[in-house]
């Protein structure tokens, strides 16, 4: 389990409320047991009232100094000083059996620190100190019988126990979320590659046919309501058969995977590119006048034909390419025909060159 400081630091502060709440209780709880003893005023207000007292604030005041310097093993501090406190009260009121289970108090602090160690030491310390003051202080073992002294000793082993497991419980629950987390951020990373794999081409990383529909349909729709220029090219590579026949399929790919590089930075941020087809890719042109179009695709087609390839023996590709403006009143399927028709046109002219509509 992590322990941040901050977390460590909250934690501290919390016990140490607790021991203030303790000590101020049992303050006002022996001024109004004042009431019910025989005890002279003066002898009760100095033995009973403000010895047992002034030696509690000591030891949350330790503490708190403990917290400021921030030692380092202020954890123990705050436990023995809990185990100080529930003695404390103990050897000043030996007469109140019931007043033992104050040693309760350094258990139930060593189990907020989730650490096995700390809660079997403060369980350990908790019943040796309390044996050795039943030693010293012989009134603590009047007025009680052998058989409670090792049942209450039994009683706060259990208690460690309960704690013990509690903590394990937790650290479990624990583990569970952080399990949960880690396979939700796999889940997440999968989701992102799967939706990658699946509207992209592995070989030129651009969208693949379905991606370029949905792009489509969407822009279209933003199109009825804004009336931005759209452009659609469609780009075929010329002879590319023969490429593949004469160089092999491998060298064809590289040409494929240069010329798609190509596209991909010649166009700009608003437009669209997909392979939509074998050797065949598309670009929708957003938001430019046709001019400008033109002027972008006919740059392309000949940067293309200005690349030598190694793989092709320094020989060149070129690419046919059919330019369409979309008209809304005619609709999707009739601007993907007439790209097409002056693709097949630009090829029937000799290739390599770009048709307008
Ligand atoms: P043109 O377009 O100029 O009329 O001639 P072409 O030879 O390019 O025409 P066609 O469309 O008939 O041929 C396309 C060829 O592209 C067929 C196939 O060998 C090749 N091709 C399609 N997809 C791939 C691919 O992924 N890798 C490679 N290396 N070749 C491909
Ligand atoms: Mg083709
Ligand atoms: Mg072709």
């Amino acid at each position: 389990m992590g322990h941040s400081g901050l977390d460590s630091k909250k934690l501290n502060r919390k016990i140490l409320n607790v021991y203030w709440v303790v000590i101020g209780l049992a303050f006002i709880i022996k001024l109004i047991n004042y009431n019910f003893t025989a005890v002279p005023l003066g002898e009760y207000l100095i033995y009973y009232v403000l010895i047992p007292s002034g030696f509690g604030l000591i030891f949350v005041l330790f503490s708190e100094l403990s917290v400021k310097r921030m030692s380092k093993h202020i954890d123990l501090i705050i436990v023995l000083a809990g185990l100080f406190i529930a003695l404390n009260f103990i050897y000043s009121r030996p007469d109140i059996i019931i007043l033992r289970s104050a040693l309760f108090l350094p258990i139930l602090v060593s189990g907020a620190y989730f650490r096995r160690n700390i809660i079997i030491f403060s369980t350990a310390a908790t019943i040796v100190s309390y044996s050795l003051l039943t030693l010293v202080q012989p009134v603590l073992r009047t007025g009680i019988s052998i058989i409670d002294q090792f049942t209450m000793m039994a009683m706060l082993i259990i208690a460690a126990i309960a704690v013990i497991g509690i903590m394990e419980r937790g650290l479990e629950l624990a583990g569970h979320y952080r399990q949960s987390i880690v396979a939700q951020q796999e889940l997440l990373v999968k989701n992102t590659l799967m939706e990658k794999l699946t509207k992209t081409d592995s070989l030129t990383g651009m969208y693949n046919q379905i991606s370029f529909h949905q792009f489509m349909d969407e822009l279209l729709a933003h199109h009825a309501q804004f009336h931005f220029s759209i452009q659609m090219a469609i780009f075929d590579i010329d002879n590319f058969k023969r490429v593949n026949d004469t160089y092999g399929h491998r060298a064809g790919d590289e040409v494929l995977k240069e010329i798609s590089d190509l596209i991909k930075n010649e166009i700009t941020a608003d437009d669209f590119a997909a392979r939509y087809g074998g050797e065949e890719f598309i670009v929708l042109f957003v938001g430019k006048p046709m001019e400008k179009t033109i002027g972008l695709v006919e740059e392309i087609r000949r940067k293309i034909e200005s690349i030598s390839y190694r793989v092709l023996e320094g020989e060149s590709v070129t690419v046919s390419i059919g330019l369409q403006e979309y008209e809304a009143k005619s609709g999707k399927e009739v601007f993907f025909e007439k790209a097409d028709s002056l693709l097949y046109d630009a090829k029937r002219n000799g290739k390599n060159q770009v048709m307008t509509g």
